[in-house]
């Protein structure tokens, strides 16, 4: 992979660094269109892949789309996140119009629709944006062997501060290692961004109209089996809302106790609730890092704290699904983990469930079936029980190989933020000790950090949180029961 000469960044407001060339045009093209593949990063502002897709196009005085691909399936997704995804994205269309920038989507398999798509614009230049989970860099390579020769490909990272492979070019140990490497590069990298320019020349040809309610009502009822949540609203102004809104915003109004009472699950709003909108790229982490820097003055440690965890561990996260091929299974272990895991995987258990017992919360740990509760019915759980939710599927099932997959399949399904380079390595801190040192050594977890429910108790108010989580299920269970009821008698009066 090569990095972007100086003669390309000409003229270019986004820093060589983050740009990657994933193909070189043999001979490149010049005179068509740029297409920006959008894939993580769902925005139109503060997004250094579109920022870099207009000045290209700019400078070439030539056209620009977005494009993106709908799986048909992607890692399970259901109607939680599909539908939040959607509804994000159609706003996403209305703005990039308004910026005069055409938007097409297509359905199915992205090796196949964006070659397509370039073929028949004849593009020159495909821009994509940055992520490391496998399928997506396969489907690249594959995009990549599939366009004509002479089409140019480069890969912008929009979604890390510091673009991952600039922090640092291999795998890191931990927290502890890549923090340095990350910190000395922020002046370079943690800027404001330039205003997005509008494109210069327009697109011709019409865009197919996107039909988004059948769209949406079908991956509604595709994936129905997890239904939508209403608490977090979709798109780019909530995200803002969220960050910095007047009425609840986390920076404006929710910041001070971040230090304080974020390891507490009774007080959920000690958090900040970014991680939807980040894992959807509709709130960039750069945007939510440069105003936070603006409330250190008042709260210098709740600043300094958040951003620990939205830059170096989010950005840790990546570089462990970057450089470790095995980031979801005990083989992407640190060799002292992956061997006191197996030394103790026969070891006796008190409890075993089955995957169909752990999804129904019935379990004999009144804690553990409330957190589980709390991510099957409201879609996030809370960022301190997901370590002991995690730390008792390895204590409770037949192995650590088995744990890891059980963990990342109800993560992933439940969780509206899950898929994420950062769910992946929640499992693995968890329960295969990734970033993590070696404990004291004990039955069933080895060398693995031991949680347990009397340390919660010790921390917080078990019982507590145990009775949040039931009066929030049954509220979502009837508020869940009064919108059907609601939408029969809609149905009924239009019949
Ligand atoms: C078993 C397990 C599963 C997890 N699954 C996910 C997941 O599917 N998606 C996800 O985004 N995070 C996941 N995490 C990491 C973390 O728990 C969440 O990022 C956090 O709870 C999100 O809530 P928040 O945005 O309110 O957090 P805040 O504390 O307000 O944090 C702000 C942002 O910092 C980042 N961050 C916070 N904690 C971590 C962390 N430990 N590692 C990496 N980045 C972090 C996130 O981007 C987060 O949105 C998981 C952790 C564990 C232990």
């Amino acid at each position: 992979m090569a990095s972007l000469s100086s003669a390309s960044t000409k003229l270019t407001s986004v820093q060589k660094g983050r740009i990657q060339v994933l193909k070189e045009g043999s001979p490149p093209l010049k005179n068509g269109p740029v297409v920006y593949w959008m894939f993580r990063d769902q925005r139109l502002k503060d997004n250094w892949a579109l920022i870099h897709a207009v000045d290209q196009a700019n400078k070439a005085n030539v056209p620009l789309a977005v494009a993106f691909n709908l799986f048909d399936q992607f890692l399970g997704a259901k109607a939680r996140q599909l539908g939040f995804m959607l509804k994000g994205l159609h706003q996403l269309q209305k703005c990039l119009e308004d910026a005069q920038i055409p938007f097409f989507l297509f359905q199915g398999v992205a090796e196949e629709t964006i070659p397509k798509f370039l073929g028949e614009c004849k593009a020159s230049l495909l821009i994509t944006d940055f992520s490391p989970l496998r399928q997506i860099r396969k489907c690249k390579e594959e995009i990549c062997k599939r366009v004509s020769d002479s089409v140019t490909i480069h890969e912008v990272d929009a979604h890390n501060i510091v673009p991952i492979w600039v922090a640092s070019g291999k795998l890191e140990y931990g927290a502890r290692t890549i923090r340095g490497k990350i910190n000395k590069l922020l002046p370079e990298y943690l800027i404001d961004f330039p205003t997005l320019q509008p494109p210069n020349k327009k697109w011709d040809a019409m865009n197919q109209p996107i039909d988004w309610d059948s769209l949406i009502a079908n991956v509604l009822r595709n994936g129905a089996e997890v239904p939508e949540i209403e608490w977090c609203k979709p798109g780019e102004t909530a995200a803002m809302e969220v960050l910095m809104g007047n009425k609840d915003g986390f920076l404006t109004k929710r910041l001070k106790s971040y230090s304080t009472d974020r390891n507490n699950p009774l007080k959920p709003r000690a958090l900040s609730c970014l991680s939807p909108y980040l894992h959807f790229g509709q709130i960039s982490a750069q945007r939510c890092a440069l105003e936070a820097r603006g409330f250190r003055k008042l709260y210098a440690q709740a600043v300094d704290t958040f951003l620990e965890e939205l830059i170096v561990r989010r950005e840790l996260a990546d570089n462990f699904c970057y450089y470790q091929p095995n980031y979801d299974t005990i083989q992407g272990a640190w060799e002292w983990a992956q061997k006191t895991l197996m030394d103790h995987a026969s070891d006796k258990r008190e409890h075993t469930y089955t995957v169909e017992q752990l999804e129904k919360a019935q379990t004999a740990d009144p804690l553990w079936n409330a957190s589980q509760l709390e991510m099957v019915h409201y879609g996030k759980m809370h960022g301190f029980m997901r370590m002991y939710w995690a730390k008792k599927i390895l204590e409770w099932t037949m192995g650590p190989k088995e744990a890891i997959e059980i963990c990342i399949y109800l993560n992933d399904k439940y969780s509206i933020d899950g898929r994420d380079p950062n769910g992946y390595v929640g499992c693995m801190w968890s329960i295969c000790g990734v970033h993590d040192q070696g404990w004291r050594e004990r039955p069933v977890f080895g060398k693995i950090r031991y949680m347990n429910y009397a340390g919660c108790k010790r921390k917080f108010d078990v019982d507590g949180y145990i009775a949040y989580i039931k009066r929030l299920v049954a509220e979502m269970k009837k508020r869940k029961a009064e919108s059907l009821v609601g939408q029969k008698t809609k149905q009924q009066r239009s019949e």
